[in-house]
């Protein structure tokens, strides 16, 4: 095939040097590097379970639970408490696991959800499969929207509460991440005692169909930990306000659905996937910038006695 067909094909005419074309092509490529990032986790993640699922010796390959860096924090009452012990199938594995999650989520808030979470890539890709098949979305109501981001906190609580109750992985019965990646459901197929599991996780499958990241923006326990820590991170996409025209083209590609348009800086249930940065037609009104919204207090307070001597030296 002719290249340039090719690249027409693929939306990359590199002749084309118009800011929206080349706006399209950065979009592209930005957002097949993040595919390529989540398919190349979610691939590790099956691998490790077809892996555990045919090893014939008992703890020769780590299972998922192993591997969850939420398995880290409901573990670490425990560990903390006990000095040292963890809740049955986790491991320090999954301490460490959190410990670079926390880490990561300093530094650029809720990437971790855009580029490398399984169950985030599997939202994603439930939602490509819809506009292929172009169904409808679902648009929550705003109010209802803003009510129900606080579930992930309900989620969260309820885990931390049950976990420490029961001194068990208590959402491992619910988990949908862990149901679908998990892979009992192919090795292990068992309706009367896993029923639950299935249940949740088709519900939530069902449901992410027609509403995009929905159990990331509803239901999530480790979403909500991550937005928390994410108001602290030292990367944040920032909007200039006098350059900013207020088209509102930045909040089309959001996967979240967050106020981009009117925000000064992105809320911290961003998931860092950089479309919007990409869509916006304003060169350097919508950037990610090392710049935590901790250092704006301090910043203003270096700035004020500059501010008060003007007069002084204007006299
Ligand atoms: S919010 Fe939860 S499910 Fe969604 S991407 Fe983040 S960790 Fe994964
Ligand atoms: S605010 Fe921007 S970077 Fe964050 S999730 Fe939405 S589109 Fe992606």
């Amino acid at each position: 095939m002719n290249p340039q067909t090719t690249l027409k094909k693929l939306n990359l005419d590199f002749t084309n040097k118009t800011p929206a074309a080349t706006r399209r092509r950065r979009m592209v490529w930005t957002q097949r590097a993040r595919h390529l990032s989540q398919a190349a986790f979610a691939a590790f993640i099956l691998g490790s379970s077809v892996a555990h699922h045919l090893a014939t010796d008992d703890g020769a390959t780590a299972s998922i639970d192993a591997l969850c860096p939420f398995g880290g924090i409901e573990t670490l009452q425990k560990w903390i408490v006990s000095g040292g012990q963890f809740i049955a199938k986790t491991h320090a594995s999954n301490l460490i696991l959190l410990f670079a999650v926390v880490v990561g989520t300093l530094i650029a808030g809720g990437a971790f959800c855009g580029w490398v979470c399984p169950f985030g890539a599997t939202q994603d890709l439930l939602s490509a499969i819809r506009r292929r098949l172009k169904i409808p979305e679902i648009h929550v109501p705003e109010k209802l929207d803003r009510v129900l981001r606080y579930g992930r906190f309900v989620t969260l609580g309820l885990i931390l509460f049950q976990t420490a109750l029961t001194v068990k992985l208590w959402f491992a019965d619910f988990d949908p991440y862990r149901t679908l990646f998990g892979l009992d459901w192919l090795y292990e197929f068992d309706w009367i005692v896993s029923w639950p599991a299935y249940v949740v996780t088709l519900g939530v499958l069902g449901a992410t169909l027609f509403v995009e990241r929905g159990f990331c923006r509803y239901a999530c326990p480790l979403g909500g930990a991550i937005s928390v820590l994410g108001r602290f991170s030292l990367l944040r996409i920032r909007r200039d306000g006098p350059s900013c025209k207020g088209c509102a083209v930045c909040e089309i590609p959001c996967p979240v659905k967050l106020h981009v348009a009117t925000a000064n800086v992105v809320s911290s249930n961003c998931i860092g996937c950089m479309a919007c940065v990409d869509a916006c037609p304003r060169h350097g009104s919508l950037e990610l910038k090392l710049h935590p919204t901790w250092i704006d207090p301090i910043l203003k307070i270096f700035k004020r006695p500059a501010k008060a001597q003007l007069p002084v030296s204007g006299k």
